[in-house]
C-alpha cells in the first residue's frame, strides 16, 4: 500500500511542481509517520523517502532506536517545554515554534548542549481558535524576539491550515504566509533570512506546491487513516 501511495503522491508533486513552474528539487516531501509502525516507514524507505515527520519526542527516541538508518526526522508538532531537551540532536528541523516561551526553552537547552536549533515559526493563518501558532500580525514581533537567541536558527514558516473539502479554500493562507515571510524578509532583521515554508498536507499539497511550500507535510495519503487508541 505505501509503495503504491507513494507513486500517487509523487506524481501529484510532479504535476503540481509543473503547473507552478519549479524544481522538484525545491520541494522536500515529509513522510508524516506519527502513529505508524516503523514497519511502514521501512517501506517508504524502500522508495526511495528519508524524511519523516513525528509529533511526539517520546514516539521519535522510540523509533529512532529501531531505524539507525541516516534518515531526517521532522518535529511538527506541538512541543512541550519539558520535552526540548530530549529533541536536541534528533531532528532536522522543529516546525512548531509557537510561543516565545517555547523558544528561549529551545535556546537554553540547546546552547548547554552546544547545539543549534533549526525551526519554523507556526502561524495560525486563518485564526482558529482550537490551533496554536501565532497570528500572522504577531509574526514579526515574534521574529525579532526569537533572532536574539544564537542557538534558535529560524528557517522560516509553517502553517496548518484549516480542515477544508476544496484544497482551493485554503490557497489565500498559503498565499498569505508567503507573503508574510517575503515581509518579514525584507525588514532586513539582523541574523533574519528565511527561505522554508512548511505547509500542505494530504488534503491540500498540491495547492501549496503552487503556492510556494517547500516542505510539504503528508501522512494520510502515505500511510493510511490514523486510528488513534
Ligand atoms: C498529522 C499531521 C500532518 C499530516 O496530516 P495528513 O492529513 O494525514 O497528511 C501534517 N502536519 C501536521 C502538523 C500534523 O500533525
Amino acid at each position: 500500500m505505501v509503495t503504491e501511495n507513494l507513486k500517487q503522491v509523487e506524481e501529484r508533486i510532479r504535476r503540481a511542481c509543473e503547473r507552478a513552474g519549479r524544481k522538484r528539487k525545491d520541494v522536500t516531501l515529509i513522510a508524516v509517520s506519527k502513529t505508524k509502525p516503523v514497519e511502514m516507514m521501512r517501506e517508504a524507505m524502500e522508495s526511495g523517502i528519508v524524511t519523516f515527520g513525528e509529533n511526539k519526542v517520546q514516539e521519535i527516541v522510540n523509533k529512532q532506536k529501531i531505524l539507525t538508518e541516516p534518515l531526517q526526522w521532522h518535529m511538527i508538532g506541538h512541543l512541550q517545554r519539558n520535552k526540548v531537551r530530549s529533541l536536541a540532536g534528533r531532528v532536522v528541523r522543529i516546525h512548531s515554534v509557537d510561543s516565545l516561551r517555547l523558544a528561549e526553552q529551545i535556546q537554553s537547552d540547546f546552547a548547554r548542549l552546544g547545539e543549534t536549533a533549526d525551526i519554523l515559526i507556526e502561524v495560525n493563518v486563518a485564526g482558529e481558535e482550537s490551533k496554536y501558532g501565532f497570528r500572522p500580525e504577531e509574526t514579526e514581533e515574534a521574529v525579532r524576539k526569537m533572532a536574539l537567541l544564537p542557538n534558535v536558527r529560524i528557517r522560516g514558516l509553517m502553517t496548518i491550515a484549516p480542515y477544508v473539502e476544496d484544497p482551493e479554500e485554503n490557497r489565500v493562507h498559503f498565499r498569505n504566509l508567503r507573503k508574510l515571510l517575503v515581509d518579514i524578509n525584507n525588514k532586513n532583521i539582523d541574523n533574519i533570512s528565511m527561505d522554508e515554508l512548511s505547509m500542505g498536507m494530504t488534503g491540500d499539497y498540491e495547492t501549496a506546491i503552487e503556492e510556494g511550500a517547500t516542505w510539504i507535510r503528508v501522512g494520510t495519503g502515505i500511510f493510511g487513516s490514523r486510528i488513534y487508541l
